[in-house]
């Protein structure tokens, strides 16, 4: 079935020229490692298997980046989607820590690339800050802000006698450099333009359409009928898993973000800080560069066709609304309104390793809203366990966890 994921204006992909087109398969190939899926998490995976002297390839069945890596608000952060004890009826709080360590090292992964690299991404090292305005939520938040604490986070509380953002806030917990962002789109170009220089190989406009496994390798047939033989095929392509597997993976829905035009009197303070309410389903936001906001959430039930236009463009308006309360001494435009498919997971975290039922085959699902954050781990833990090292952390997110 050929599902549409993403649609509208895609903010990242309208601002940013065409970086670089890769070819298309032409002809049949050897591997170690086949990467299915040219967004992010693809890249990603290039980029630390490559980097561990792992030969790779990766297929991309469209452009570079055009997937679902088009439309993330690409607002990183350490923290889950719910909080601690939120979750505490899937996982134990001493899991939920270990995940925001994890957030913290996937973070602090990311800018290390940057300091090699160079920052051609706009990556910024941000706090994040989760809040609510509401009363009665007080206590909820005093307790996350309680559990971070003990944990040893840097996390100061916040209430209205030291709010120092310009809209009402109850309560919050404010994390220091718990947060990042970048343009997502710059970003896998950079990882891909790095790790093709030291070897690895990129396909675009390669659907892989078939895959079949031999006692020794995998092999996958591309749309033209060319084949890559590999030790491994690693499912990097987000919510399309069907062509690799029955199993179903997260509770899908529709996501939707909104692009201002550039904002002139943005207080300092926003441009540092990425930032979460408490509400069910929860907004966020984040700056750019050029000033402006790009602000998210007003989740719906998937909707395996979202050309369903009017449903879209109330969600739209309600995130236009939001952000006008917000800011209401802001001049505030609309620039660009774009909606896809999301999933999300009861433990709030992602899919990274083996399939249960087949050595061969791999996945690296970046499901919940640290999507980015869980793909870095899976190249780190995955090229790890491709050399025979397996990482207890990987443990958290296993394939089979809820079966
Ligand atoms: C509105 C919205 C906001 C989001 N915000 C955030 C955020 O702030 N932070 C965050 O971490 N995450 C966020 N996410 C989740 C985020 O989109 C993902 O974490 C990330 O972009 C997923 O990247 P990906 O590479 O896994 O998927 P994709 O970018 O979708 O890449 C998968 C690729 O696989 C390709 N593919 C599929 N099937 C085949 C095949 N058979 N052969 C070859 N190629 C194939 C597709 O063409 C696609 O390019 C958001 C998602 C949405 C919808």
């Amino acid at each position: 079935m050929n599902i549409q994921y993403v649609q509208g204006e895609c903010f990242f992909r309208r601002i940013n020229k065409l970086k670089k087109q890769y070819e298309y398969l032409t002809e049949d190939i050897n591997t170690e490692v086949i990467i299915v899926g040219g967004g992010v998490t693809g890249a990603i995976l290039g980029y630390y298997f490559t980097k561990n002297n792992i030969d790779a390839v990766i297929l991309e069945k469209s452009r570079i980046a055009h997937g679902s890596t088009s439309i993330t608000t690409s607002l990183l952060q350490y923290e889950l989607d719910s909080k601690a004890m939120e979750l505490k009826a899937y996982t134990s709080i001493d899991n939920v820590i270990k995940s925001y360590k994890l957030g913290i090292k996937a973070l602090d992964e990311i800018e290390e690339f940057i300091n090699e690299y160079g920052n051609t991404c706009e990556f910024k090292k941000t706090d994040s800050f989760l809040y609510t305005d509401k009363k009665i939520e007080i206590k909820e938040i005093e307790q996350e802000y309680k559990i971070r604490y003990e944990a040893g986070f840097p996390v100061e509380f916040i209430d209205e006698t030291n709010n120092p953002f310009s809209f009402d806030v109850k309560a919050g917990v404010l994390s220091k450099g718990g947060g990042a962002q970048f343009d997502p789109y710059k970003f896998t170009h950079a990882l891909l333009d790095s790790s093709c220089k030291k070897g690895l190989r990129v396909y675009e406009n390669s659907e892989v359409t078939c895959i079949n496994y031999t006692e020794n390798e995998v092999i996958s047939e591309t749309v033209y009928g060319h084949k890559v033989r590999g030790k491994i095929l690693l499912v990097a392509t987000g919510y399309n898993t069907e062509l690799f597997t029955k199993r179903a993976f997260g509770i899908k829905t529709t996501a939707f973000n909104i692009a201002t035009k550039p904002i002139e009197n943005l207080r300092e303070i926003y441009k540092s800080v990425v930032i979460r309410d408490n509400e069910v389903p929860y907004n966020y936001f984040r700056t750019t560069n050029d000033n402006r906001i790009i602000i998210g959430g007003k989740d719906i039930n998937f909707m395996p066709d979202i050309f369903n236009e009017k449903l879209c463009e109330k969600q739209y308006d309600k995130l236009e609304q939001r952000l006008k309360n917000l800011f209401p001494d802001l001049n505030i435009e609309i620039d660009y309104r774009y909606c896809g498919a999301f999933a999300s997971t009861q433990d709030n975290l992602g899919f990274l390793g083996k399939d249960p039922n087949n050595k061969k085959l791999w996945y690296c699902l970046g499901y919940g809203a640290n999507g980015i954050l869980f793909a870095i781990l899976g190249g780190i833990m995955l090229s790890q366990l491709y050399l025979g090292t397996a990482s207890e952390d990987l443990k958290l997110f296993q394939v089979n966890r809820f079966d």
